[in-house]
């Protein structure tokens, strides 16, 4: 909502409160009043002015019938509080009774009258000629006899005539005031009413508000702990409800007409001074940093004074001190707008709002103490401004709601991001360790065959020959068949590599592995592989002794037409080997160390015979 919105809003509530109907303003003179021109059906008309005063005396209409005592009217302007009043050359007291009279002179009517009794302290008695319309209370003339009573009245009549007289007995011994502070007003009872519904309406509009207001902040407050300020302003909206209630006029009478005067003030002040601390604390929680916690201190030790006096003492007494109330109320908001001052200085973002809000109120206030300072018509615009501090209330909690929810949106968005970026990162994860695992898996195979492979020569190595070996034993040994094995041995590589250097005799060796590779391995379940060193040996099961020599001779043969040149070998121009053979029938309880062995004899057999040859023998 835009400030100006607002101020308007405010001024109509204000204007709204203060004029009900069109009255318009023509002032009594000598205790007459010429209505002959009155336009009856716009009009309502507040009777100001000069009526006849007769002080200390309760006259009824029938005391005027002789004529005599009109000669004794002194005049007073009405409304008035009669102890502000002199008469001759004296300030009356507040205690006494008095008679007031107006003439008035209207034109031809078709509707019947009303007057519109204001609160009048603190009893009256009201006549229209000889005709008894109206009673407050028990007039008297002393405290005894005098009953307060505060109802404010509407009371209807028809006159007989063109001219017609208000005759009006006030008495006073309870309040400090005598008299009355809103005029007295008259109308077509039509008009009457209508200004009496639109009061009603108001009011129902003011109370309601407050009430669900106080309801709603105080159930803001028990679900929002970390906020404590919504308790008091409920605790406020609903003591702001309360007092409305009572001074309004309209409802409390209604509802409880038979309430003492007494009880009934002492509720109105006791309900308007809880306002103050209920405020302080508002403010206190509002603006922690910036209010005093010893002036919210003082203001419920101020508070709780005045409500025992008021509760203890008689009206006379707590309406004498009611206005040093009024004096510190004026304190509190200065101190308030001090506070709303200093916050302006914070970064809070709500500053404005309440500030509005809390400006407004003191304004109200303010404009309340003063008509009661000045003994003006009570304007009673503080429930408006209260109205208006929960309108800035509820936008601050609606703006607070809607920044969270926003938040919260936001929050939940960037979750929903994060947790798709998380995905995609748990996806990219996985496929990374997916790729690591599969190249784990690589390395491993690589590092198993590199177990088992020999790195020179790529072929078998030792230790598979060893596994193999086993295997082929048991399986040749179950099933009865031969098993040769071969060991091979390059003759004078020792020559070799220091004649041709360890690079050449690796070359050599690789060359060697070759062909015992592409002749053993295409042998069914065949297997070489290097023993060490220029060593090396074959597994070659289902041959028999024939066959096992034929192969290692045809390797025997292959290797030395690989010529490889061999300058320092005494038994050929070119690289040649040893092959020991050995051929058996495998059986289980025979050591496998032994066949080994067997072989390596075989080769040693060869060497010893002359190198570059087959050696074999056989256990079948
Ligand atoms: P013999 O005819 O009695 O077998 O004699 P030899 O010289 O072949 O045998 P000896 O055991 O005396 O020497 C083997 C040589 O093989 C010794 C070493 O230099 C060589 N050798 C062993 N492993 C390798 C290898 O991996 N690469 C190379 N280049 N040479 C190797
Ligand atoms: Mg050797
Ligand atoms: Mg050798």
């Amino acid at each position: 909502m835009r400030p100006k919105l607002f101020i308007i809003l405010f001024f109509t509530m204000i204007l709204q409160a203060c004029g009900t109907t069109n009255e318009s303003v023509i002032k009594t003179q000598q205790g007459k009043l010429d209505l002959t021109e009155w336009n009856q059906d716009d009009e309502l008309i507040p009777l100001y002015g000069e009526w006849e005063f007769y002080w200390n005396q309760l006259l009824e209409p029938e005391d005027f019938s002789g004529g005599s005592v009109n000669d004794e009217a002194q005049m007073i302007d009405l409304p008035a509080i009669w102890n502000t009043h002199t008469l001759n050359g004296q300030l009356l007291p507040s205690d006494g009774y008095a008679t007031f009279r107006l003439h008035i002179s209207i034109p031809d009517l078709d509707d019947v009258l009303g007057l519109q009794l204001p609160i009048m302290y603190s009893a009256n008695k009201l006549w229209v000629d000889n005709q008894l319309i109206a009673e407050n209370g028990q007039v008297g003339k002393n405290r005894r006899t005098s009953v307060p009573e505060k109802h404010p009245q509407v009371a209807y009549f028809w006159p007989k005539d063109h001219t017609f007289t208000i005759t009006l007995q006030i008495s006073n011994y309870h309040h400090i005031n005598g008299g009355m502070l809103d005029p007295i007003i008259l109308g077509t009872s039509q008009n009457i009413n209508v200004s009496n519904v639109k009061e009603i309406i108001f009011q129902s509009f003011l109370i309601g508000f407050l009430v669900l207001a106080g309801i709603y902040h105080i159930g803001l407050g028990f679900f929002r702990k970390v906020e404590p300020f919504f308790y008091y302003f409920g605790i406020l909206c609903l003591v702001a409800a309360f007092r409305y209630l009572m001074v309004g006029d309209v409802f409390f009478i209604k509802l409880f007409p038979g309430i003492p005067w007494e009880l009934a003030n002492k509720l109105d002040y006791i309900s308007l001074y809880t306002h103050v601390p209920l405020l302080a604390m508002v403010l206190y929680r509002l603006f922690p940093k910036e209010s005093y916690r010893w002036f919210t201190k003082v203001t419920i030790i101020v508070t709780i004074f005045y409500d025992f006096l008021t509760l203890f003492t008689n009206s006379k007494t707590y309406l004498l001190f009611e206005v040093y109330f009024h004096l510190f109320m004026i304190i509190c908001v200065g101190y308030s707008l001090v506070v709303v001052i200093k916050s302006l200085k914070s970064k809070h973002e709500e500053r404005y709002y309440l500030l509005t809000g809390i400006t407004f109120l003191m304004v109200t206030i303010l404009l309340d103490i003063s008509a009661a300072f000045l003994r003006l018509p009570e304007v009673d615009v503080y429930p408006v401004g209260i109205v208006f501090l929960v309108i800035c209330f509820s936008l601050v909690i609606s703006r607070r709601i809607s920044t969270s929810l926003d938040l919260s949106k936001n929050l939940a968005k960037d979750l929903a991001q994060l947790n798709s970026g998380l995905e995609a990162k748990v996806e990219e994860r996985t496929l990374q360790l997916q790729q690591s695992n599969r190249k784990l898996e690589e390395l491993n195979d690589k590092l198993k065959s590199m177990a088992l492979i020999d790195g020179l020569t790529n072929i078998p190595n030792r230790r598979q020959f060893d596994e193999y070996f086993k295997e082929q034993y048991t399986i040749c040994a179950k099933e009865n068949i031969p098993l040769s094995i071969l060991f091979l041995d390059i003759d004078y590589f020792k020559n070799y590599n220091d004649w041709y250097g360890h690079q050449k005799g690796d070359e050599c060796l690789i060359q060697v592995a070759h062909v015992l590779d592409k002749q053993i391995n295409a042998l069914p379940n065949g297997l070489a592989a290097r023993y060490g060193g220029e060593e090396f040996v074959c597994l070659i099961p289902e041959a028999d002794q024939a066959e096992a020599q034929r192969i290692a001779k045809n390797i025997n043969q292959q290797i030395e037409q690989l010529k490889i040149p061999h300058e320092k070998s005494p038994v050929s121009n070119y690289v040649t080997s040893s092959v020991g053979l050995y051929t058996a029938i495998p059986q289980i309880q025979i050591d496998l160390n032994t066949a080994l062995k067997q072989a390596d004899k075989a080769l040693y057999q060869a060497k010893a015979a002359g190198r570059n040859q087959v050696a074999s023998c056989s256990t079948i």
